[in-house]
Parts: structure tokens; C-alpha cells; sequence
């Protein structure tokens, strides 16, 4: 049964009102990683720990809050509003990538951090110019400007990309090839799949960005431990990068599409695979004792509810939509300064706690 929200509703302002208080006390991490599971909703969560055993690495995480995902535009957002929201603290209009309503560009996280010497990173299971990575470097006006959004990697002094999209370096309408021109900034440019085969270690030396796939990383063939290598070799990478701390983001891209295909293995797979690299993330980060891990998501997709299967002890997966859904996501913290994460929030308030907490 569906329900509709009137649209009176709708008219409520969708702009965020709510005092954010953060501890006077709380300690401040030097480092942060944001990891972002995209689609992850409750249920995407709830599904991973049954058919993984009943254990994730999330539930190791001390504090858990809630976030709203509505964007300027809609009470559904989609994952360039949702991006936007989250790396930089403004609520959007669906499609758009770091930019505001009035098209006039918002400063992410990674920008600000940047700015203050600190060494950055974006990982994504997905295009590197997908709407989420995008997010947190470029300011378009719609996410399906790929080849404009490539160009912002060159803008933008990243130290560390791993993703897909090799495409949108090399094959582009302006005959620009960004890939002679990351090598000409003194960026190592390689293949991630060969980078991790022969399990060649980046040199702390040098910036890099390693292409895992032409266009999008598809699961099967990019592997399980895509992720997990990736998530096992930035952060050392990115601490000696820097006296100053680092700021990373890593994107469990996949879960989204497995969920937009309603396709409940696939789901599970992709939820797994990204919690592997939270589990990778977390070993750094417990042993480096400065690192505040955050996991959220964008939104949940597919309105996946767990059902009774065939039997007691069996579950069916059953999709409600192929779009996403205005269901609050959850997110989880650890480290110096997780405190901050517990309860209820909006999107825009995981940008401005980040940028508290790290004194930008
Ligand atoms: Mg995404
Ligand atoms: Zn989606």
C-alpha cells in the first residue's frame, strides 16, 4: 500500500533550522575518513549482518546517530544533492553537484582541508566524476557533466584518487587528455587492477590517481577486495602525505545500483564488500589513535524491507521502488570526537561537524 504525503506537506521549508551543538571538550581528531555507503539505508544494513553471520564492522562502532536526506528540491534526494549536502554543508537542488540553489559554488570538506596544507584522498567503487566523489571536488550544475567534473581533479590538488572513469580523462569532446596532464603534475597515473595485483605500494613522494576501470567498476569484474585494497592502502599513504592530518573520503558506490535493480544478492554483495573497507579503515584507525572514522549514506534505495522467506531462519528480500527513498540513514562514528555524531541530524550537519572538528 502506498501512502501519499500531501503536498501540502511539501511546502514545509526544507532548509535546515536545527542548533547544532557540539562539546565545548570534545577532543579533535587530526585526521578524518568519511566512508559513504550510497543507497545504504537500515534494511541495506539490517541485510548484510544476517547473511553475513550476524556480524558487520559497523556494529563495532560505539556511537550511531540518524540523518535526514531530503534535499532542497525534493523530500527524495538523489545522490549529486545528497553528495552536496554532506561534503559541503549545502542543501541543493536534485542533480546539482557543489552548488547552491542559485548556482553559485559551496566549498567542500576536502576543499577546506586542502586549503590548510592537510593531504586528501577520494576512493569510489564508481566513476571517480559520479555525483558522490563529485561532490566533494567539483561545481557543476548537473551531474551528468562527466568530462566538466574531470577537469575539477586538476584543479584540485588531491593527493589520492582511486576509482573508475578513465574515460572521462582521456576520451573527451574538448580533446584535452587529463591523464598527460595528472602525469605532467607529477601524479603516478597507473591501473588500479595491476597496482593491486603486483600490490604495489604508492610512493609517499608523489600524488596519485589509479584507474580501475574505463568507465564504471562493474562488481564481477573488478573483484571483491576492490575496496578493502583500496581502504588498506590510502590512509598510510595519506598520513605521511602530511604533518597536518589528512581528509578522505571513501564511497561504497555500488549499493545504490544493486538496489535501483532491486536486486537483493547483489545488494548484500556490495554491502559486504563495503564493509570489509570500513573494517580495514577501522584497523588504521585504532591503531593510529587520531583518525575519527564517520560511515553514513546519501539516502536509502529500493525501499528494501526484510521479509519472512520460506522458512524461520530465512529471509526474502523485497523491494518496494527503483528509486530512492526519503527513509533516514544512520551514522555511525569512531574515534576522537565521535560524540558529536550520536542522535538525531540533518545531511548538512555531518559537513559542519567535520569542519568544526578539524578547525576549518
Ligand atoms: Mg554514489
Ligand atoms: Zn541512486
Amino acid at each position: 500500500m502506498k501512502i501519499f504525503i500531501p503536498a501540502l506537506l511539501l511546502l514545509v521549508p526544507l532548509s535546515v533550522t536545527r542548533t547544532e551543538v557540539h562539546p565545548a571538550t570534545s577532543p579533535r581528531p587530526k585526521n578524518i575518513i568519511l566512508l559513504i555507503g550510497d543507497g545504504m539505508g537500515l534494511s541495506q544494513i539490517s541485510a548484510g549482518y544476517y547473511y553475513n553471520g550476524q556480524q558487520l564492522n559497523l556494529a563495532s562502532f560505539p556511537v550511531t546517530g540518524l540523518v535526514t536526506t531530503h534535499s532542497h528540491s525534493h523530500l527524495i534526494t538523489d545522490s549529486a544533492a545528497g553528495g552536496t549536502a554532506i561534503a559541503c554543508g549545502c542543501k541543493t537542488t536534485n542533480g546539482t553537484v557543489g552548488m547552491d540553489t542559485r548556482k553559485k559554488d559551496c566549498t567542500s570538506v576536502l576543499e577546506l582541508a586542502e586549503g590548510r596544507g592537510m593531504a586528501t584522498g577520494i576512493v569510489a567503487s564508481s566513476s571517480v566524476t559520479h555525483a558522490t566523489p563529485a561532490s566533494f571536488v567539483a561545481h557543476v550544475p548537473s551531474r551528468s557533466e562527466m568530462d566538466a567534473i574531470a577537469k575539477f581533479y586538476l584543479d584540485t590538488d588531491v593527493d589520492l584518487v582511486i576509482g573508475g572513469g578513465m574515460k572521462y580523462f582521456r576520451e573527451r569532446s574538448d580533446n584535452r587528455n587529463l591523464y598527460d596532464e595528472l602525469l605532467k603534475k607529477g601524479y603516478i597515473v597507473s591501473n588500479f587492477q595491476e597496482a593491486r595485483l603486483r600490490d604495489i605500494s604508492p610512493d609517499p613522494q608523489k600524488p596519485f590517481a589509479w584507474f580501475g576501470a574505463r568507465e564504471e567498476p562493474e562488481s564481477v569484474a573488478r573483484g571483491r577486495d576492490w575496496l578493502p585494497y583500496a581502504a588498506t592502502i590510502a590512509p598510510p599513504f595519506l598520513k605521511s602525505r602530511s604533518d597536518r592530518g589528512f581528509f578522505m573520503m571513501l564511497e561504497g558506490s555500488q549499493i545504490d545500483w544493486a538496489c535501483h535493480n532491486n536486486d537483493g544478492p547483489g545488494a548484500v554483495q556490495e554491502m559486504i564488500d563495503f564493509d570489509m573497507a570500513i573494517g580495514k579503515i577501522l584497523e588504521f584507525a585504532r591503531t593510529d589513535g587520531e583518525t575519527l572514522v564517520i560511515v553514513t549514506a546519501d539516502h536509502e534505495t529500493g525501499g528494501l524491507a526484510l521479509e519472512q522467506g520460506t522458512g524461520p531462519d530465512t529471509l526474502s528480500l523485497g523491494f518496494n521502488t527503483g528509486g530512492h527513498t526519503a527513509s533516514l540513514v544512520p551514522v555511525f562514528a569512531f574515534g576522537p570526537g565521535a560524540e558529536n555524531f550520536g542522535g538525531f541530524m540533518d545531511n548538512t550537519e555531518i559537513f559542519s561537524k567535520m569542519k568544526f572538528l578539524l578547525g576549518l
